[in-house]
């Protein structure tokens, strides 16, 4: 494997490392806080499934990912437990606003992915707002999107945020210390799919270039790969298929 990036480093040794977890197959063996450890325990994760082995130890290095796996593998936590953990190591406070922005094609799975977030993260304690259309109160969530750390949203209402909400401007995030962003784009064919190629393009140029990026879809579609050509640096590419 290519060498880690240095910034990110295992907080139990203070050295980058990705070569050490690379054989991990229980949760309990990554260097995780013991919010998290704690949180999946509760859950009852114990072992990871094959796109979690694959890319976890990638993710928590703080490289971008462009992870391929059937529907059902368990991409949400391969995402989801990368999030927490940078957050974390970067001491994500109430009054740093947004950390993490994941983008989800549906209503319906922004709501489970949500869930998801809440009960591993039971233990830390981030803000996280789930932002989708079709609700009523756009202008109550105007005035407290900018308190919230962690937004799990449909591409169409964070678009309408960063439009029309003020001071909602995630691009001066990266001014800040070395705090960088983590943008997740879960289902990225189906965001794809539905035709909100564009509405995504608008996001990703308003988002600092200084981040870290996720991308997950269940097929490696030529459009998936044209966006993950647009929005991730030197990325991992990872795919998870059934032996025969
Ligand atoms: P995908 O997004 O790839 O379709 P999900 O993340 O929704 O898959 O996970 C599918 C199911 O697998 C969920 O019920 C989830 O709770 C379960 N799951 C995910 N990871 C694990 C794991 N490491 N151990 C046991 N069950 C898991
Ligand atoms: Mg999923």
């Amino acid at each position: 494997p290519k060498s880690p990036i240095g910034r990110i480093v295992d907080p139990l040794t203070g050295v980058a490392s990705f070569s050490r977890y690379a054989g991990a197959r229980k949760f309990y063996e990554l260097p995780l806080s013991k919010r998290t450890k704690n949180g999946l325990e509760e859950s009852g994760f114990k072992e990871m499934t094959d796109i979690q082995v694959a890319s976890l130890p990638h993710a928590l290095c703080g490289r971008d990912v462009l992870g391929a796996a059937k529907t059902g593998s368990g991409k949400t936590l391969a995402f989801v437990i990368p999030v927490l953990e940078k957050l974390h190591r970067e001491r994500w406070g109430p009054e740093d606003g947004v950390g993490s922005i994941i983008i989800s094609p549906t209503r319906e799975l922004a709501c489970q992915l949500f869930d998801v977030l809440r009960v591993v993260g039971k233990h830390h304690t981030f803000s996280a707002g789930l932002l989708i259309g079709g609700r009523k109160g756009v202008d109550t969530e105007k005035e407290k999107v900018n308190e919230l750390n962690i937004l799990v949203c449909t591409p169409g209402r964070l678009l309408q945020h960063m439009d029309e909400t003020p001071n909602f401007d995630c691009s001066q995030l990266q001014s800040f210390l070395a705090r960088e962003q983590v943008l997740v784009l879960d289902e990225a064919d189906r965001i794809l799919d539905i035709g909100f190629k564009k509405t995504l393009n608008a996001i990703v140029s308003q988002l600092p270039k200084r981040r870290q990026t996720m991308l997950f879809s269940a097929t490696q579609t030529k459009s998936v790969q044209d966006l993950a050509r647009l929005s991730l640096k030197d990325p991992e590419y990872l795919s998870v298929h059934e032996e025969a």
